[in-house]
Formats: structure tokens, sequence, C-alpha cells
């Protein structure tokens, strides 16, 4: 390989800190990734790069490659939530960081709203909430989590798929910005855009003219590796297809969340080629290697 590509396997591009709505921080993160044998990890907080200097602070003292990345929150076109994985973008570009910066603001008044909205049949207040999140990137993880801690939840499982479902009446949908509005903003600040848990919980299989349109945004690539994309199998297909005929960057990850989900470090993972292009597509940041 290389001398430019230093990254070692295994690689795993999609992990939270507690900087959003992981439970680890994000040196806790670095450490958990590295104990499970992940030599190149990516942080991904939700719509936040303010992990990105500890990780790779842990990550240079753990002669791991450091991959600075973000999840935004999107809109897709039916209107539904998208996540986009963005890696190596200047995390300082001004019309992204507005961006993002929107979204974390806007998603206080709404869970506080979902908050209002529970306290109506549950024990519950926003201090409970605020009481979760270490970070700035709050999310409904964090009311599930005081849903639990005051005892109307069993387990996150139980919060999403019995109390705050979308269509319960307690549900509010995330804030975000078109999601070929976020892939023009992720190219401009010099990054590359990839679709998380792109089938995850939904079951339709993407049109052809929905691909095309998120092609002509620029988008770069699918999480095809990720376990919830294992719950549409048609759906899987069909985008599996589409990376092949248009040649797109393909990721795998684990999605790791500390405590609040059962995905651990590196069970899904990227293969060198596919990290090799995201750097040689991107110009907005570096990867930090390892010193030796
Ligand atoms: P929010 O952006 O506030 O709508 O929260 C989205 C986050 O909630 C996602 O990043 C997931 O971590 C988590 N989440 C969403 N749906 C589920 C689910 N069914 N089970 C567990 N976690 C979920
Ligand atoms: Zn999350
Ligand atoms: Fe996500
Ligand atoms: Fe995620």
């Amino acid at each position: 390989m290389e001398a430019f590509f230093r990254a070692q396997k295994p690689i795993d591009l999609h992990l939270h800190s507690n900087v959003s709505d992981g439970t680890d921080t994000p040196a806790e993160v670095v450490r958990a990734a590295h104990a499970a044998g992940v030599r190149t990890m990516a942080l991904t907080d939700h719509d936040t790069t303010a992990g990105w200097a500890e990780a790779a602070a842990e990550c240079s003292r753990l002669d791991m490659t450091f991959i600075g990345g973000m999840e935004i929150t999107a809109r897709g076109a039916r209107g539904g939530g998208v996540h986009m994985l963005a890696y190596l973008f200047d995390p300082e570009e001004g019309e992204l960081l507005a961006a993002v910066n929107n979204t974390l603001d806007a998603r206080i008044p709404r869970l506080q709203e979902m908050t209002e909205r529970l306290a109506d049949d549950f024990d519950i207040t926003w201090d409970d909430v605020l009481a979760e999140s270490d970070g700035k990137s709050i999310g409904r993880p964090h009311l599930a989590s005081a849903m639990i801690r005051r005892g109307h939840a069993t387990d996150t499982d139980d919060f999403f798929e019995r109390i705050v479902t979308k269509d319960s009446k307690y549900y509010i949908s995330s804030p975000g910005i078109d999601v070929r509005d976020v892939i023009r903003l992720v190219r401009q600040a010099g990054g590359v855009a990839i679709t998380a848990h792109p089938v995850g919980r939904h079951s339709h299989v993407m049109p052809r003219e929905h691909m095309l349109a998120l092609k002509a945004a620029g988008l770069h690539g699918f999480e095809l590796g990720h376990r919830e994309n294992k719950k549409n199998p048609e759906g899987l297909a069909a985008l599996t297809g589409y990376a092949a005929e248009f040649d797109l960057i393909v990721t795998g990850s684990s999605d790791y969340h500390g405590t609040r989900k059962p995905n651990r470090p590196g069970e899904f993972q990227t293969e060198p080629e596919m990290l090799k292009r995201i750097i040689d597509e991107s110009t907005g940041y570096a990867p930090i290697y390892p010193e030796s």
C-alpha cells in the first residue's frame, strides 16, 4: 500500500460519543474501539464535531488512525428522516456549520415539546431529559433514557417500539434540511457524503429516479454494512445494485452508541480501498495517522 495511506484494518467509520447520544466520552469510544480490535475509526456524532479533538488525541495515544466524521440529520424526498455521514470535511466551513448548528438549536424545542406531551401521561420533566445529555446534541435517545430512569420504559427498544413510535401522539419528526442540500454542503466543505444505514427502518426499495437525484446532487456512497440494513433485504439488494452500477463508495460500520445500543465497535467494517477513496475524494480535512 502507498506510503500516504497508512490506515490499519479493521476500519469502523461510524461511532457516537456523549457529545451526541452515545454514553461514552470521545476518549472512551476510542478505547472501546481499540479494545474491540479496531485500528482506524471515525467519530460521527449527530450534527457536531465537538468530540474530534479528544478522540483524535486518544487515537494518537493508541496508535490508531482518526478520521473526522459527523452524522448529519436530514430530510429525504418523502419528508422522512435521513442520516448522512460526512467524512473529512472542513469542520469550520461556514455554510455547513450554520446548517448543523440550526439543526442542533431546533432539537431543543422539539425535545421539550415531546417531553411536554409525554408529561400529560407520565411523570417526566424537562430536567430529567437534560440530566441525560452531557453534550449539546440532544435527541430522542436522551428522552428514552429519562423515561427508563423514571421506570416508564423497560429499555430503549421499549421506548421506541411501544411508547414513542412514529405514529404516536408524542412523536415529532426531527429537524434537518433536504438531503440534497446536505450533500451539496458536505461537498462544498471538501467532504464525502455517505448515506447512513440507508435501508434500515423502512421497507421500501429506492426508486431509480430517487437514486438518480441523489447521484446528481453528488452523493458519494452508501453504508451497506450496518445491522439495521438486514431488516430490509430487498432494499439492500437494490442499493447494492446501484452501488455497482454507479461505482459508489460502500462502507460498513458499527454505529456504536455505548450502552444505548447493542451495536459493538467493529461489528461491520469498511474495506481499506473504500477508505482510500474517501481520503482521495476529500479535500477538507486529512486523516490523522499514528506517528510511527
Ligand atoms: P432523533 O434524531 O432525536 O430523532 O433520534 C434519532 C436517534 O434515535 C438515532 O440516531 C438512533 O440512535 C435512535 N433511534 C431511532 N430509532 C430507534 C429505534 N427504533 N431503536 C433504537 N434507537 C433508535
Ligand atoms: Zn444516535
Ligand atoms: Fe443514524
Ligand atoms: Fe449513528
